[in-house]
């Protein structure tokens, strides 16, 4: 990409602010924090709930970025870099991408549906990459910022385009449409996915379609209830009843395709009927390019899962580790790079990385790409895997070529990794997963899989509750409710929470010293804590004059200036904190007192989620008002004030004050019914299957011989136990496992390290996936049969479950 000034004018219609009028840019960019940002970037200042693009502008300047597209000129940016001005810059950067996707004329196929988006668009760009320069949407890309993000990637040598779109309302499709402008369009499948955004399922239909209004023909399953809202689309239809266009006939993973006068079979190597599905729209956008029976046949045999995500998993010698190891397209790359930055527990970064495929650029070009990508995001060491890479990056810094990844494996020192995090990213074929199994640390098979996307969901919908000028404080205390701290502490900087609420010391030091450097307080803080926490900028609630009085000594003692603390009122809960006959002391304490400063003063909720208590926690936020008030005016100061609780926020929003502490309700966990439903589940347990055995009626199962075979009875055996933080109270038929999408009730009681589960009836085997907890059963649903609360069941999964993180 290469545009000048009076491009970007005309795409955009905008008031300008001109500096360089010869300027011109290469890429676009909406995060301020990517390290991808130059002089070459147009900056979008996109306007979220949370986040305001604006507010990075002279940050962006300094770091070089010289062309911007906003709403207003901040007015310390004023005359330093180039202002396209608009109404909305969302709107703009739509309107920007669709310019530029003009300015091609090759094929584009635009994606739709509600399941199998971005499995059809990754397989089809499989199918057909032997033929074509595709450009296609990263990872996800599907949404009203990630379709035009994606549109901006095209460059001259792509010659087919293939685009996710994914709405969630009514009026999105209509936004998307002119910036993919499709030719072919693929229509997966109508499911509930995002019901709740429209009135009805034909609404959702309509706005669906409203992506296909231009296209030269539409490809998808025969259905009348979509056909008859298609007035003048022109449609290619597949059925399994004999009455479109392309007839098939399924016995499990066989096809027989009935296409004009030929008949064709296809050995496809999945039999679920999802899978089935998303082949057949492959083999449909084939047949309609034109391709041959033999090749379509041959090509779908070798179809293979998709894997999205990015994981961060634990490695040895202490390093992190990003498994990306799937793809390795400049696009990705370029994500999964932002994501290694955002993620870096360490100093050190490296990247193994295979050969670069499908950018459309000449070799030579890539790579002087992929190295200016490298460079710019201080990559400190570069495994290269691959005949091309080798060859292209041989003059890199500190780079380790090996052709092949067995060169690799064969010659692999586990020794030569340490303290650093690695971001292992390579296309398929290299087959890097052997690589991460190396490098990971090994831990046994049960793992608590924690998708830092919903953690952000669950965020963002908290947010969404509040003032624009409430502030936010997240709660990581206890491991991070045991969904793991640093990790999340880390995506919750990213997204700009104001504090981190922790309970003891060390953990705040552990944020610390994985690179958090968003402010920390310190809950529960002990005395002998006080200089390790000085050390590391933390900073103490204060909640007894004792404590207060120790705390004042040691800032006199080493001569600090207004050291930061939080000051806890007991305004009911009877548990840390002054209660109003202390204030008067706590008063004379603070008063002109320049040690330390009161950055806020806070109060607890014993009971927010409550209803029947609802007049004591009004009684409690008055004393709160009243007592902070008497503070703050006798003190003469103006703090944060904060009292609400995941709880509070839902059932107490005008007590907001200026801060809230968000909780449990980050992890998924909501404590009311309707506000649960706007949450994602965030932690899901895996097992796997040991050992199935077959017992007949009589016999028993597990200590105490408590489960007693009334008949033929099939038992797997899980190596998770109550050692794990799974209640033994859960066994004994009360509480099941998912296996193979069944429920498989626990037989006899848990064990120490295992337990077994009746499995008669389900279609599993030995080394199969079982989910302890996740969506079902719920953590809620464990604990509501159990008789305690989600809190207690999350945090007790032991340290010594594995922990793996992942984004989609
Ligand atoms: C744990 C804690 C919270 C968060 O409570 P949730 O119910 O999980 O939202 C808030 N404030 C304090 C002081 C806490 O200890």
């Amino acid at each position: 990409m290469s545009i000048g000034i009076q491009q970007i004018q005309e795409a955009l219609s905008a008031t300008t602010q001109l500096t360089a009028l010869n300027a011109t840019i290469d890429n676009v960019s909406i995060d301020s924090r990517s390290l991808q940002n130059n002089a070459g970037t147009l900056f979008f200042a996109l306007q979220g709930q949370n986040r305001d693009g604006h507010t990075y502008i002279t940050e962006l300047i300094d770091k070089g970025v010289a062309n911007f597209v906003v709403t207003h000129v901040p007015e310390k940016a004023s005359g330093r870099a180039n202002f396209f001005v608009v109404d909305n810059t969302l709107k703009a950067l739509q309107g920007f991408a669709g310019y530029y996707r003009g300015l091609f004329h090759f094929p584009v196929i635009a994606v739709t549906g509600s399941n199998g988006k971005t499995i059809v668009k990754e397989w089809l760009n499989y199918l057909l990459s032997p033929d074509y320069n595709i450009i296609r949407s990263p990872k996800s890309y599907n949404s009203q910022v990630g379709v035009p993000l994606s549109v901006i990637g095209i460059n001259e040598k792509h010659n087919l385009g293939i685009f996710e779109a994914g709405i969630s309302t009514t009026g999105e499709m209509k936004k998307l449409e002119p910036v993919i402008k499709p030719d072919i369009g693929i229509l997966t499948n109508i499911g509930s996915a995002h019901d709740e955004g429209f009135n009805n399922r034909e609404e959702k239909i309509t706005e669906k379609l409203k992506l296909f209004t231009n296209v030269k023909v539409l490809i998808l399953q025969k259905n009348e209830a979509i056909e008859k809202h298609l007035h003048h689309i022109k449609t290619f239809t597949w059925s399994y009843n004999g009455n479109a266009d392309v007839n098939v006939n399924r016995r499990s993973n066989i096809l027989t395709v009935v296409y004009k006068d030929e008949t064709f079979s296809i050995n496809l190597p999945f039999a679920d009927d999802a899978s089935v599905e998303n082949s057949i729209s492959c083999m449909m956008v084939m047949l309609h390019l034109g391709y041959n029976s033999q090749t379509i046949s041959e090509r779908l045999a070798g179809l293979y899962p998709v894997e999205l995500r990015l994981q961060v998993k634990n490695g040895i010698n202490n390093c992190t580790i990003i498994d990306d190891s799937y793809s390795a397209d400049y696009q990705s790359l370029k994500i999964a790079l932002d994501f290694l930055e955002q993620q870096k527990t360490h100093k050190k970064k490296t990247i193994i990385l295979s050969d670069v495929f499908q950018s459309g650029f000449v070799p030579d070009e890539l790579y002087n790409k992929v190295a200016g990508l490298l460079q710019g995001n201080n990559i400190s060491k570069v495994i290269g895997i691959g005949e091309t890479i080798s060859r292209q990056l041989a003059d890199f810094p500190n780079f380790y070529p090996f052709r092949t990844t067995q060169e690799f494996l064969a010659q692999y020192n586990p020794n030569t990794f340490e303290d650093e995090t690695i971001l292992v990213k390579g296309a398929r074929s290299f087959r890097f997963e052997e690589i991460v199994v190396l490098l990971e640390e090994k831990t046994h098979e049960t793992v608590l899989e924690i998708n830092l996307n919903a953690v952000i969901h669950n965020l963002n919908f908290y947010r969404s509750r509040l003032k624009p000028e409430t502030r936010l404080m997240v709660m990581v205390k206890a491991f991070g409710y045991g969904s793991g701290s640093y990790e999340i502490a880390k995506a919750l900087s990213h997204h700009k929470v104001d504090y981190l609420g922790v309970a003891f010391a060390d953990e705040g030091i552990a944020l610390r010293n994985a690179g958090v450097t968003t402010p920390v307080i310190v809950m529960n803080p002990e005395n002998s804590a006080f200089n390790a926490m000085i050390a590391y900028n933390i900073e103490p609630e204060i909640y007894s004059v004792k404590e207060l009085k120790a705390f004042i000594a040691l800032a006199q003692q080493k001569n600090l200036s207004n050291y930061p603390v939080h000051i806890k009122l007991d305004t009911g809960m009877h548990r840390l904190g002054f209660e109003e006959p202390q204030l008067e002391e706590l008063i004379g304490l603070l008063h002109n007192n320049n040690f330390i400063s009161v950055q806020s003063i806070f109060s607890h909720l014993s009971a927010s989620d409550s209803p029947q208590f609802r007049d004591f926690t009004l009684q409690q936020i008055a004393r709160f008002e009243q007592w902070s008030g008497r503070l703050m005016q006798q003190l003469q100061i103006n703090p944060i004030r904060h009292i609400l609780n995941t709880s509070g926020i839902y059932n107490y929003p005008e007590a907001q004050f200026n801060m809230v502490r968000l909780g449990i309700g980050l992890y998924g966990v909501g404590n009311d019914p309707e506000e649960l439903k706007q949450l994602e589940n965030v932690g899901t347990l895996k097992t796997v299957i040991l050992q199935i055995k077959e017992i007949e009626a009589g016999e028993s199962v597990g200590y105490s011989r408590r489960f007693m075979a009334e008949q033929k009875t099939c038992i797997a055996t899980l190596p998770i136990g109550y050692a794990d933080g799974i209640p033994r109270a859960w066994g004994n038929g009360q509480g099941y496992v998912m296996v193979s999408g069944k429920k498989a009730p626990i037989a006899g009681s848990i064990c120490m390290d295992m337990m077994m589960v009746n499995i008669t009836n389900i279609d599993c085997k030995e080394g199969d996936r079982v989910i302890v907890f996740g969506k079902q059963p719920s953590v809620t649903e464990i604990a509501e049969a159990l008789g305690t609360i989600p809190y207690e069941i999350l945090t007790g999964i032991s340290q010594r479950v594995k922990r793996v993180f992942y984004k989609e």
